[in-house]
Protein backbone atom coordinates (compact mmCIF):
# COMPACT_ATOMS: atom_id res chain seq x y z
CA UNK A 1 0.00 0.00 0.00
CA UNK A 2 2.13 3.16 -1.28
CA UNK A 3 1.71 6.62 -0.34
CA UNK A 4 -1.29 6.29 1.71
CA UNK A 5 -1.70 7.90 5.00
CA UNK A 6 -3.67 5.24 6.83
CA UNK A 7 -2.40 1.83 6.32
CA UNK A 8 -3.92 0.47 9.67
CA UNK A 9 -7.44 1.71 8.17
CA UNK A 10 -7.04 0.22 4.85
CA UNK A 11 -6.03 -2.64 6.22
CA UNK A 12 -9.36 -2.72 8.06
CA UNK A 13 -11.52 -1.90 4.89
CA UNK A 14 -9.66 -4.63 3.24
CA UNK A 15 -10.71 -7.33 5.38
CA UNK A 16 -14.10 -6.56 5.48
CA UNK A 17 -14.08 -6.61 1.64
CA UNK A 18 -12.58 -10.03 2.17
CA UNK A 19 -15.16 -11.07 4.53
CA UNK A 20 -17.36 -9.55 1.82
CA UNK A 21 -16.57 -12.42 -0.51
CA UNK A 22 -17.11 -14.93 1.75
CA UNK A 23 -13.61 -15.26 3.09
CA UNK A 24 -12.79 -15.75 6.56
CA UNK A 25 -9.34 -13.58 7.28
CA UNK A 26 -6.41 -15.68 9.55
CA UNK A 27 -4.06 -13.10 9.32
CA UNK A 28 -2.96 -9.62 7.67
CA UNK A 29 0.49 -8.61 6.73
CA UNK A 30 1.10 -4.83 6.16
CA UNK A 31 3.44 -4.07 3.80
CA UNK A 32 4.94 -0.24 3.92
CA UNK A 33 7.02 0.55 0.85
CA UNK A 34 7.98 3.61 -1.58
CA UNK A 35 7.92 1.89 -4.95
CA UNK A 36 6.60 -1.81 -5.85
CA UNK A 37 9.16 -4.70 -6.47
CA UNK A 38 8.48 -5.53 -10.15
CA UNK A 39 8.85 -9.79 -9.15
CA UNK A 40 6.53 -9.91 -6.44
CA UNK A 41 5.18 -6.15 -5.34
CA UNK A 42 6.13 -6.45 -1.69
CA UNK A 43 9.58 -6.67 -0.98
CA UNK A 44 11.46 -10.29 0.17
CA UNK A 45 11.32 -9.22 3.99
CA UNK A 46 7.73 -9.30 3.98
CA UNK A 47 6.81 -11.77 1.50
CA UNK A 48 8.94 -14.35 3.51
CA UNK A 49 6.99 -12.87 6.94
CA UNK A 50 3.61 -13.79 5.06
CA UNK A 51 4.81 -16.99 4.04
CA UNK A 52 6.22 -18.12 7.42
CA UNK A 53 2.70 -16.67 9.17
CA UNK A 54 0.67 -18.34 6.31
CA UNK A 55 2.37 -21.82 6.46
CA UNK A 56 1.73 -21.46 10.39
CA UNK A 57 -1.91 -21.05 10.25
CA UNK A 58 -3.58 -23.04 8.03
CA UNK A 59 -4.46 -20.79 5.21
CA UNK A 60 -6.00 -21.64 1.75
CA UNK A 61 -6.16 -18.53 -0.35
CA UNK A 62 -3.63 -15.37 -0.20
CA UNK A 63 -5.35 -12.06 -1.05
CA UNK A 64 -3.64 -8.89 -1.84
CA UNK A 65 -4.83 -5.60 -1.99
CA UNK A 66 -3.41 -4.36 -4.88
CA UNK A 67 -3.75 -4.84 -8.60
CA UNK A 68 -0.47 -7.50 -9.55
CA UNK A 69 0.53 -8.13 -12.77
CA UNK A 70 0.45 -11.79 -14.25
CA UNK A 71 3.73 -12.43 -13.74
CA UNK A 72 3.61 -11.30 -10.02
CA UNK A 73 0.84 -13.37 -8.97
CA UNK A 74 2.24 -16.27 -10.37
CA UNK A 75 5.65 -15.13 -8.66
CA UNK A 76 3.55 -14.83 -5.08
CA UNK A 77 1.67 -18.17 -5.59
CA UNK A 78 4.79 -20.17 -6.51
CA UNK A 79 6.38 -18.58 -2.91
CA UNK A 80 3.54 -19.05 -0.61
CA UNK A 81 2.36 -22.65 -3.10
CA UNK A 82 -0.74 -21.64 -2.61
CA UNK A 83 -3.35 -19.01 -4.93
CA UNK A 84 -3.35 -15.82 -4.67
CA UNK A 85 -6.09 -13.84 -5.36
CA UNK A 86 -5.51 -9.77 -6.47
CA UNK A 87 -7.34 -6.62 -5.65
CA UNK A 88 -9.54 -6.65 -9.42
CA UNK A 89 -10.42 -10.03 -9.02
CA UNK A 90 -11.28 -10.04 -5.44
CA UNK A 91 -14.10 -7.04 -5.90
CA UNK A 92 -14.90 -8.59 -9.50
CA UNK A 93 -15.61 -11.83 -7.04
CA UNK A 94 -18.18 -9.67 -4.50
CA UNK A 95 -19.25 -8.26 -7.81
CA UNK A 96 -20.78 -11.25 -8.74
CA UNK A 97 -21.85 -12.88 -5.74
CA UNK A 98 -23.77 -9.00 -5.55
CA UNK A 99 -25.40 -8.71 -8.91
CA UNK A 100 -29.32 -9.04 -8.68
CA UNK A 101 -30.44 -7.90 -11.99
CA UNK A 102 -29.82 -9.02 -15.49
CA UNK A 103 -28.08 -5.98 -16.50
CA UNK A 104 -25.82 -6.13 -12.88
CA UNK A 105 -25.24 -10.08 -13.87
CA UNK A 106 -24.09 -9.16 -17.40
CA UNK A 107 -21.80 -6.03 -16.62
CA UNK A 108 -20.08 -8.67 -14.01
CA UNK A 109 -19.47 -11.36 -15.78
CA UNK A 110 -18.15 -8.51 -18.83
CA UNK A 111 -15.72 -7.06 -16.70
CA UNK A 112 -14.44 -10.62 -15.38
CA UNK A 113 -14.41 -12.06 -19.21
CA UNK A 114 -12.07 -8.92 -20.09
CA UNK A 115 -9.94 -9.39 -16.96
CA UNK A 116 -9.60 -13.07 -17.86
CA UNK A 117 -8.97 -11.71 -21.47
CA UNK A 118 -5.89 -9.62 -20.55
CA UNK A 119 -4.34 -11.80 -18.35
CA UNK A 120 -4.38 -14.26 -21.04
CA UNK A 121 -2.82 -12.00 -23.36
CA UNK A 122 -0.24 -10.55 -20.87
CA UNK A 123 0.46 -14.10 -19.95
CA UNK A 124 1.15 -15.22 -23.11
CA UNK A 125 3.83 -12.51 -24.31
CA UNK A 126 5.80 -12.86 -20.92
CA UNK A 127 6.30 -16.42 -21.87
CA UNK A 128 7.47 -15.67 -25.65
CA UNK A 129 9.54 -13.57 -24.33
CA UNK A 130 10.61 -15.64 -21.74
CA UNK A 131 11.35 -18.61 -23.75
CA UNK A 132 11.24 -17.56 -26.95
CA UNK A 133 8.34 -19.51 -28.35
CA UNK A 134 9.47 -23.36 -27.96
CA UNK A 135 6.85 -25.09 -26.04
CA UNK A 136 4.30 -23.11 -26.80
CA UNK A 137 3.80 -23.40 -30.33
CA UNK A 138 1.32 -25.97 -31.88
CA UNK A 139 -1.57 -26.92 -29.38
CA UNK A 140 -0.62 -25.38 -26.57
CA UNK A 141 -0.53 -22.16 -28.95
CA UNK A 142 -4.08 -23.27 -30.87
CA UNK A 143 -5.70 -24.15 -27.53
CA UNK A 144 -4.38 -20.36 -26.23
CA UNK A 145 -5.86 -18.96 -29.35
CA UNK A 146 -8.99 -20.56 -29.36
CA UNK A 147 -9.56 -19.45 -25.76
CA UNK A 148 -8.93 -15.63 -26.82
CA UNK A 149 -11.15 -16.46 -29.51
CA UNK A 150 -14.07 -17.70 -27.40
CA UNK A 151 -13.34 -15.38 -24.66
CA UNK A 152 -13.27 -12.48 -27.82
CA UNK A 153 -17.02 -13.96 -28.98
CA UNK A 154 -18.50 -13.92 -25.90
CA UNK A 155 -17.92 -10.58 -24.75
CA UNK A 156 -19.66 -9.36 -28.50
CA UNK A 157 -22.36 -11.15 -27.73
CA UNK A 158 -22.82 -9.32 -24.00
CA UNK A 159 -22.00 -5.70 -25.10
CA UNK A 160 -24.80 -6.33 -27.67
CA UNK A 161 -26.97 -7.89 -24.57
CA UNK A 162 -26.43 -5.18 -22.51
CA UNK A 163 -26.61 -2.12 -25.32
CA UNK A 164 -30.19 -3.39 -25.58
CA UNK A 165 -30.69 -3.37 -21.52
CA UNK A 166 -29.11 -0.16 -21.62
CA UNK A 167 -31.44 1.55 -24.79
CA UNK A 168 -34.53 0.30 -22.98
CA UNK A 169 -33.76 1.60 -19.50
CA UNK A 170 -33.02 4.93 -21.19
CA UNK A 171 -36.24 4.86 -23.21
CA UNK A 172 -38.11 4.55 -19.47
CA UNK A 173 -35.89 7.32 -18.09
CA UNK A 174 -37.50 9.26 -21.09
CA UNK A 175 -40.86 8.86 -20.10
CA UNK A 176 -40.42 9.72 -17.01
CA UNK A 177 -38.69 12.56 -16.92
CA UNK A 178 -41.52 13.93 -19.62
CA UNK A 179 -43.74 13.48 -16.65
CA UNK A 180 -41.35 16.27 -15.13
CA UNK A 181 -40.74 13.72 -11.80
CA UNK A 182 -37.54 14.79 -9.76
CA UNK A 183 -34.52 12.28 -9.64
CA UNK A 184 -32.66 11.58 -6.91
CA UNK A 185 -29.39 9.22 -6.39
CA UNK A 186 -28.25 8.26 -3.48
CA UNK A 187 -24.19 7.83 -3.91
CA UNK A 188 -21.63 7.81 -1.51
CA UNK A 189 -19.02 5.28 0.10
CA UNK A 190 -19.31 1.75 0.85
CA UNK A 191 -21.11 1.17 3.64
CA UNK A 192 -22.13 4.80 4.56
CA UNK A 193 -25.63 3.58 4.60
CA UNK A 194 -27.25 4.65 1.45
CA UNK A 195 -29.35 0.97 1.69
CA UNK A 196 -30.73 1.73 5.19
CA UNK A 197 -31.02 5.00 3.82
CA UNK A 198 -32.82 3.84 0.85
CA UNK A 199 -35.07 1.69 3.36
CA UNK A 200 -35.69 4.54 5.15
CA UNK A 201 -37.15 7.21 2.89
CA UNK A 202 -39.01 4.42 0.67
CA UNK A 203 -40.28 2.04 4.01
CA UNK A 204 -39.20 -0.76 0.95
CA UNK A 205 -36.85 -3.69 1.74
CA UNK A 206 -33.52 -3.71 -0.02
CA UNK A 207 -30.90 -5.31 1.05
CA UNK A 208 -28.48 -3.90 3.84
CA UNK A 209 -25.43 -5.85 5.40
CA UNK A 210 -22.26 -4.77 7.09
CA UNK A 211 -20.61 -5.78 4.16
CA UNK A 212 -19.21 -3.67 1.34
CA UNK A 213 -21.19 -3.46 -1.87
CA UNK A 214 -24.59 -4.71 -0.71
CA UNK A 215 -25.92 -2.57 -3.23
CA UNK A 216 -24.27 -3.85 -6.88
CA UNK A 217 -27.75 -2.89 -8.70
CA UNK A 218 -29.12 0.49 -9.01
CA UNK A 219 -32.83 -0.18 -7.20
CA UNK A 220 -34.90 2.48 -7.97
CA UNK A 221 -38.68 3.67 -6.47
CA UNK A 222 -41.47 6.81 -6.58
CA UNK A 223 -41.78 8.09 -3.30
CA UNK A 224 -44.20 10.82 -2.51
CA UNK A 225 -42.43 14.01 -0.53
CA UNK A 226 -44.41 16.74 1.06
CA UNK A 227 -44.22 20.08 -1.08
CA UNK A 228 -42.17 17.94 -3.64
CA UNK A 229 -44.62 15.10 -4.59
CA UNK A 230 -43.27 12.76 -6.85
CA UNK A 231 -39.96 11.84 -6.22
CA UNK A 232 -37.94 9.12 -8.06
CA UNK A 233 -35.33 7.71 -5.55
CA UNK A 234 -32.14 5.69 -7.13
CA UNK A 235 -29.58 3.46 -4.86
CA UNK A 236 -26.82 3.31 -6.76
CA UNK A 237 -23.63 0.99 -6.50
CA UNK A 238 -20.94 1.59 -3.17
CA UNK A 239 -18.01 3.72 -4.30
CA UNK A 240 -14.60 2.37 -3.05
CA UNK A 241 -10.80 3.97 -2.83
CA UNK A 242 -8.70 2.77 -5.87
CA UNK A 243 -11.57 0.98 -7.61
CA UNK A 244 -10.00 -0.35 -10.68
CA UNK A 245 -10.53 1.65 -13.97
CA UNK A 246 -11.85 -1.56 -15.68
CA UNK A 247 -14.99 -1.78 -13.03
CA UNK A 248 -15.19 2.27 -13.21
CA UNK A 249 -15.97 1.37 -17.45
CA UNK A 250 -17.87 -2.15 -16.47
CA UNK A 251 -19.85 0.09 -14.41
CA UNK A 252 -20.59 2.76 -15.99
CA UNK A 253 -24.27 1.94 -17.05
CA UNK A 254 -24.98 1.59 -13.92
CA UNK A 255 -23.56 4.77 -12.73
CA UNK A 256 -25.45 6.26 -15.21
CA UNK A 257 -28.76 6.69 -13.35
CA UNK A 258 -26.44 8.96 -11.21
CA UNK A 259 -24.98 11.10 -13.90
CA UNK A 260 -28.73 11.56 -15.22
CA UNK A 261 -29.76 12.48 -11.29
CA UNK A 262 -31.39 16.26 -11.08
CA UNK A 263 -30.16 15.80 -7.50
CA UNK A 264 -27.64 13.47 -5.38
CA UNK A 265 -27.36 12.64 -1.66
CA UNK A 266 -23.59 12.24 -0.88
CA UNK A 267 -24.61 9.92 1.82
CA UNK A 268 -21.44 10.02 4.62
CA UNK A 269 -20.85 7.56 7.63
CA UNK A 270 -19.89 10.70 10.15
CA UNK A 271 -18.93 8.02 12.36
CA UNK A 272 -16.24 6.56 10.40
CA UNK A 273 -12.53 8.10 11.45
CA UNK A 274 -11.81 8.22 7.48
CA UNK A 275 -14.81 9.93 6.95
CA UNK A 276 -12.86 12.79 5.07
CA UNK A 277 -10.92 11.00 3.04
CA UNK A 278 -13.95 8.72 1.78
CA UNK A 279 -15.59 12.35 1.28
CA UNK A 280 -12.57 13.30 -1.16
CA UNK A 281 -12.95 9.71 -2.57
CA UNK A 282 -16.42 9.48 -3.70
CA UNK A 283 -16.32 13.41 -5.17
CA UNK A 284 -13.19 12.12 -7.06
CA UNK A 285 -15.26 9.31 -8.63
CA UNK A 286 -18.22 11.52 -9.21
CA UNK A 287 -15.93 14.00 -11.49
CA UNK A 288 -14.72 11.22 -13.19
CA UNK A 289 -17.98 9.79 -14.39
CA UNK A 290 -18.86 13.26 -15.22
CA UNK A 291 -21.49 14.10 -12.48
CA UNK A 292 -20.06 17.14 -10.06
CA UNK A 293 -22.11 19.42 -11.58
CA UNK A 294 -25.36 17.79 -10.50
CA UNK A 295 -26.81 20.21 -7.66
CA UNK A 296 -25.42 17.76 -4.23
CA UNK A 297 -26.54 17.45 -0.42
CA UNK A 298 -24.27 15.85 1.71
CA UNK A 299 -26.00 13.52 4.46
CA UNK A 300 -24.08 12.93 7.51
CA UNK A 301 -25.92 9.90 8.38
CA UNK A 302 -25.17 7.32 11.63
CA UNK A 303 -25.32 10.37 13.80
CA UNK A 304 -26.24 7.98 16.33
CA UNK A 305 -22.90 6.88 16.64
CA UNK A 306 -21.34 9.86 16.07
CA UNK A 307 -22.86 12.23 18.49
CA UNK A 308 -24.15 14.53 16.45
CA UNK A 309 -27.92 16.07 16.58
CA UNK A 310 -29.94 15.82 13.59
CA UNK A 311 -29.84 19.38 11.70
CA UNK A 312 -29.35 20.84 8.86
CA UNK A 313 -26.49 23.34 7.48
CA UNK A 314 -26.20 25.96 5.04
CA UNK A 315 -23.82 27.78 3.04
CA UNK A 316 -23.74 31.79 2.79
CA UNK A 317 -26.22 31.84 -0.22
CA UNK A 318 -28.96 29.95 1.91
CA UNK A 319 -28.15 26.64 -0.03
CA UNK A 320 -29.25 23.63 2.24
CA UNK A 321 -25.33 21.43 1.95
CA UNK A 322 -25.42 19.36 4.61
CA UNK A 323 -28.02 17.05 6.47
CA UNK A 324 -27.44 15.10 9.83
CA UNK A 325 -29.54 11.63 9.98
CA UNK A 326 -29.19 8.48 11.35
CA UNK A 327 -30.57 6.12 9.08
CA UNK A 328 -31.18 3.38 11.16
CA UNK A 329 -33.23 5.27 14.09
CA UNK A 330 -35.08 7.36 11.52
CA UNK A 331 -33.65 10.87 12.90
CA UNK A 332 -33.21 13.58 10.85
CA UNK A 333 -35.25 12.29 7.95
CA UNK A 334 -38.01 15.15 7.87
CA UNK A 335 -35.29 17.34 7.73
CA UNK A 336 -33.99 15.78 4.43
CA UNK A 337 -37.64 15.70 3.00
CA UNK A 338 -37.50 19.08 3.63
CA UNK A 339 -34.09 19.49 1.83
CA UNK A 340 -35.23 17.41 -1.17
CA UNK A 341 -38.31 19.61 -1.58
CA UNK A 342 -36.45 22.97 -1.22
CA UNK A 343 -33.99 21.55 -3.76
CA UNK A 344 -36.76 20.27 -6.12
CA UNK A 345 -38.37 23.99 -5.75
CA UNK A 346 -34.77 25.50 -7.10
CA UNK A 347 -34.34 22.97 -9.73
CA UNK A 348 -37.98 22.15 -10.47
CA UNK A 349 -38.36 23.97 -13.35
CA UNK A 350 -35.57 22.86 -14.83
CA UNK A 351 -35.95 19.71 -14.66
CA UNK A 352 -37.42 18.87 -17.90
CA UNK A 353 -34.66 21.09 -19.59
CA UNK A 354 -32.10 19.07 -18.04
CA UNK A 355 -33.18 15.71 -18.70
CA UNK A 356 -32.88 16.54 -22.65
P1 LIG B 1 -24.35 0.98 1.90
O1 LIG B 1 -23.21 0.09 1.53
O2 LIG B 1 -23.96 2.43 1.82
O3 LIG B 1 -25.63 0.71 1.16
O4 LIG B 1 -24.61 0.73 3.47
P2 LIG B 1 -25.77 -0.10 4.22
O5 LIG B 1 -27.07 0.62 4.15
O6 LIG B 1 -25.73 -1.51 3.76
O7 LIG B 1 -25.28 0.02 5.74
C1 LIG B 1 -24.00 -0.44 6.14
C2 LIG B 1 -24.01 -0.70 7.62
O8 LIG B 1 -24.18 0.52 8.35
C3 LIG B 1 -25.14 -1.62 8.08
O9 LIG B 1 -24.64 -2.46 9.08
C4 LIG B 1 -26.17 -0.66 8.63
O10 LIG B 1 -26.98 -1.25 9.61
C5 LIG B 1 -25.28 0.41 9.23
N1 LIG B 1 -25.99 1.71 9.31
C6 LIG B 1 -26.67 2.33 8.33
N2 LIG B 1 -27.21 3.48 8.76
C7 LIG B 1 -26.84 3.62 10.06
C8 LIG B 1 -27.07 4.62 11.06
O11 LIG B 1 -27.75 5.63 10.88
N3 LIG B 1 -26.50 4.40 12.28
C9 LIG B 1 -25.74 3.29 12.54
N4 LIG B 1 -25.24 3.17 13.76
N5 LIG B 1 -25.51 2.34 11.62
C10 LIG B 1 -26.05 2.49 10.40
Amino acid sequence: DFGKPDYQAHAEEFEMLAKSAGAEVVATVVAKRDKPDAAHFIGSGKLEEAVLLAESSDVDIILFDQPLSPAQQRNIERAFKLRVVDRVALILDIFALRAKSHEGKLQVELAQLQHLMTRLTRMWTHLERQRGGIGMRGPGEAQLEMDKRMIGDKVKVLRERLSKVERQRTTQRRSRARGGVMSVSLVGYTNAGKSTLFNALTRAGAYAADQLFATLDTTTRRIWIEDAGQVVVSDTVGFIRDLPTTLIAAFKATLEETVQADLLLHVIDASSAQRDEQILEVNKVLEEIGAKDIPCILVYNKIDAAGYEPKIERNEEGRIVRVFVSALDRTGLDGLRGAIAEAKEKIGNNVANLKN
